[in-house]
């Protein structure tokens, strides 16, 4: 049997997507902030002796030329890539090549890609050898789905960072562990990837580091982890390697990654954080107000002075940039006086501020259906024509009158991007 050819198409995020600072890339030469992590992760689990084609949307053009080349196109990714895996899912299907969807947008919402060939969804893990054995024995559609929160990393193989232009990046993504322990009702990663973290071995994940290492590449370093800190134990025992790894290698690489506030209690994972080089976190903050904190589930938050904690982070020697939301059920007016308060008492440089979108596959759009308000397009993104991912949200009915949320919304924009405030704070 000929080697089978698959084109990996990494869909195009959004035009306004908060993640897409296409200025900043600009200024310092690359075409997209993060280079795709999860394409590269499925290419290395792939036959040896299939023919894999890589191209990113956000860097560069797919071509019908590339399609028809292909047996078969792989493609999927988050809801902000929503809109182009459609769009390059009916490309495909036009060239009459089958087209392959996974993701995790497909895994909470596989109705929006019921015209795929195939659906892939879950952990790859877990089913992609299903997927391969069934194309091999000649299937040319299907739908396969791997038991949730039972993929062993320790088995992930190193990513393909080879197939990755790393020039056109401002940052390469790896990945340490999957889940988190928290219940955060907005928060879609519980539900794919479970509350029991599970992480991968320390010689694995420094051979994903080699790898970026040996392909000649040097920075900034991603860990995508949701909470890099949901199993402190297993951080704690992999940062000494991480620490020697860094200084037998002349620290080539720094490090950011996404963390919860409680990672400011521990003043050892501070400090071993600090040694491996890591520069800059972001912490979700969401709130100023405990009691919008306790109905949303996130009682990390509170119980504590979070400007406090921030600038325990601070002298640990990274900065954050924090998360907050507008548009919860029991806010007050006001709150965007709050909010901003809280950036200026944390001195906060980056504050990615948005509106509460319900995201597919949450226990906040569980409540929202049975409460019968939901919008009926709640889950289907319009690609940034529209809105952008901050302002595209409140995708349901809201308690408080919906123009007192986005004036709220509004004046904390207003108010801590205003040049003196945000040049005070970060002088
Ligand atoms: S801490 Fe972050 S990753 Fe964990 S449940 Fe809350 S929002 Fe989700």
């Amino acid at each position: 049997m000929a080697q089978t050819r698959v084109l990996m198409a990494v869909p195009r995020f959004s035009s306004g997507s908060f993640w897409n600072y296409g200025k900043t890339c600009d200024l310092l030469g690359a075409k997209y902030p993060a280079a795709p992590l999860g394409l590269i992760t499925v290419a290395a689990m792939l036959p040896k002796d299939w023919d894999i084609r890589f191209i990113d949307g956000n860097t560069g053009d797919l071509t019908d030329a590339d399609i028809a080349w292909a047996d078969m196109v792989m493609t999927g990714g988050m809801l902000p890539q929503q809109f182009d895996t459609v769009t390059i899912m009916e490309r495909v299907q036009k060239v009459g090549r089958p087209v392959v969807i996974g993701g995790p947008d497909a895994t909470s919402s596989p109705d929006v890609y019921a015209a795929a060939d195939f659906l892939v969804l879950g952990e790859a893990e877990g089913i992609l050898d299903s997927f391969v054995a069934a194309w091999l024995a000649g299937e040319r559609k299907g739908r396969f789905e791997a038991e949730k929160f039972q993929a062993d990393v320790t088995t992930t193989p190193t990513p393909r960072f080879d197939l990755l232009n790393l020039k056109d990046y401002l940052h390469v993504g790896v990945q340490f562990s999957r889940g988190c322990p928290f219940t955060c009702e907005f928060c879609d990663i519980i539900e794919l990837y479970g509350r029991k973290p599970r992480t991968k071995m320390n010689g694995q994940m420094l051979a994903e580091l080699d790898a970026v290492l040996r392909l000649g590449y040097r920075g900034h370093v991603d860990f995508v982890d949701d909470n890099l800190v949901g199993n402190k134990k297993a951080l704690k025992a992999f940062l000494p390697d991480l620490i020697a790894w860094q200084k037998r290698n002349g620290y080539p690489f720094e490090f950011s990654t996404e963390a919860s506030i409680n990672l400011a209690d521990d003043a050892d994972l501070l400090e071993m954080m600090r040694q491996a080089n890591f520069f800059a976190l972001f912490v979700g903050i969401e709130s100023p107000d405990p009691e919008t904190l306790r109905q949303m589930q996130k009682k990390q938050n509170t119980r504590r002075s979070i400007p406090e904690s921030i600038h325990k982070l601070y002298r640990a020697g990274m900065f954050v940039t924090a998360g907050f939301i507008v548009g919860f059920d029991n806010e007050k007016d006001g709150v965007g006086d709050g909010i901003v308060q809280l950036i200026e008492d944390s001195a906060i440089p980056v504050a990615m501020v948005g509106l509460l979108y319900a995201l597919p596959n949450t226990q906040l759009t569980r409540r929202l259906e049975k409460e019968g308000r939901l919008h009926p397009t709640h889950d289907v993104d319009s690609g940034g024509v529209e809105a952008d991912q901050c302002t595209a949200g409140l995708n349901f009915d809201t308690i408080r009158p919906r123009r007192d949320a986005l004036v709220d919304f509004l004046e904390v924009v207003d108010r801590s991007y205003a040049p003196e405030a945000y040049f005070g704070r970060v002088r």
